[in-house]
């Protein structure tokens, strides 16, 4: 089967699709103007900012003034946790899970050099938290809870509105990382009941290097980037026009196409849970099998290391991941791959398979055509994977 190259890794990024290139390109080109400037085309891209904004807030079903456009998801959970943190005043405590992102974790840790203190909670061996275990948590001092909605590496969807009703009920806020849920799961933020939430328009179709933040008004926030006090004063910084338009057309068609999407994607993801486990004797599947992205297959392979995997995979032109930083026996492993407790002589041999929205039946037999044998040569040479 010839098949030109199969991307297989849409948790990492997906292409601007050509209906959200096609709305930027007046903003990269005529409509140049800055949004603060008073005259004509100032006023365009004034106007286009605002435009983006209702829809957004439409899709999140907030008002367009508590929609924050920043250039990524990092800053946006940066400017949640710090800025909501810091407006407390004084030190405090917060609760997050062991299986964020770093742009939490290690958003977390440097508040703790601050002087900060925090509970990171565990999850289940299927990679879910129990939320019962975030309302044990809470301390008086407890100034924020911060909680993924999908995670990133295995896909495990997380209770935030559980969450969520257990901080409103304590009067913590409560922030949400839903830059992996975007496009698949519903963003209703009164349904979700959360205060603030992050979202990377790359994850869904629009370019690398434009973020939201959704704050709730009223919301005490320290702003941490000061300037010229553009949105609302509380992400100061010429904005970036032709992102924000293509972030606000990208949600709000992955938010319509949703239903389709998630019924897509998990047929092929099925198709390649089902064939791996019964080609590949040793294959471990992670995180909880229906409570996961539709588009994230994620599995381990014994005594293999995942760099060799991906590499005969590229050789291929298919491209994946390992779904870690981790590339090694010699470096540390993925702390979610920790968290849930992946054996150790499994642990290193992980592999992430997202599909998106156009990837097809034809390239995923590709991929399964193509895998198996590459993961066998290696255990075959491995002493780590036989029992
Ligand atoms: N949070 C999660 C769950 C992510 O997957 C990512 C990106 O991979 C981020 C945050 C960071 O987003 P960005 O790349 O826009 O900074």
């Amino acid at each position: 089967m010839s098949v030109q190259a199969v991307y297989m890794d849409h948790a990492a990024t997906t292409g601007v699709h050509p209906e959200v290139l096609q709305a930027m390109l007046p903003y990269l080109g005529p409509e140049y103007g800055n949004p603060s400037s008073s005259h004509r085309l100032g006023q365009v891209a004034r106007q286009a900012v605002q435009e983006a904004r209702e829809r957004v807030a439409g899709v999140l079903n907030c008002q367009p003034s508590e929609v924050v456009f920043t250039s990524c998801g990092t800053e946006s959970i940066n400017l949640a946790i710090k800025g909501i943190v810091k407006a407390a005043g004084g030190r405090g405590h917060i609760i997050t899970t062991a299986i964020e992102h770093h742009a939490v974790l290690h958003t977390v840790e440097q508040l703790e050099r601050e002087g900060y203190e925090s509970t990171v909670l565990p999850v289940s061996s299927e990679g879910l938290l129990d939320p019962q275990d975030v309302r044990r948590a809470i301390r008086p001092d407890t100034r924020l809870i911060s909680v993924m909605y999908a995670n990133n590496e295995i896909g495990t969807v997380q209770p935030v509105a559980e969450v969520a009703r257990i901080g409103q009920e304590a009067g913590i806020p409560v922030h949400s990382d839903c830059v992996q849920a975007a496009g698949s799961l519903a963003l209703d933020v009164d349904a979700l009941g959360v205060t603030s939430l992050a979202l990377s328009g790359h994850k869904f179709y629009a370019p690398k290097g434009v973020g939201v933040l959704y704050l709730k008004a009223g919301t005490p926030v320290q702003v941490q980037q000061q300037g010229g006090g553009q949105e609302g004063g509380l992400r100061s910084g010429t904005e970036n026009v032709p992102y924000i338009v293509g972030l606000s057309v990208a949600l709000e068609r992955a938010h319509a196409r949703r239903e389709e999407y998630n019924e897509h994607c998990s047929r092929l993801r099925d198709k390649i849970f089902e064939r791996l486990v019964t080609q590949l004797p040793d294959v471990r599947i992670n995180g909880h099998l229906t409570q996961r992205l539709a588009n994230n297959a994620h599995v381990s392979f014994r005594g293999v290391e995942a760099q060799a995997i991906l590499m005969g995979l590229d050789m291929k032109n298919i491209y994946a991941s390992s779904g870690s930083a981790c590339v090694s026996a010699s470096l540390e492993p993925s702390h979610v791959l920790k968290a849930i407790g992946v054996p150790q002589e499994y642990i290193y041999g992980s592999l992430r398979l997202t599909v998106g929205e156009a990837t097809t039946e034809k390239q995923v037999e590709y991929a399964l055509e193509h895998l198996p044998p590459i993961v066998r040569r290696l255990q075959a040479l491995s002493p780590l994977a036989t029992t």
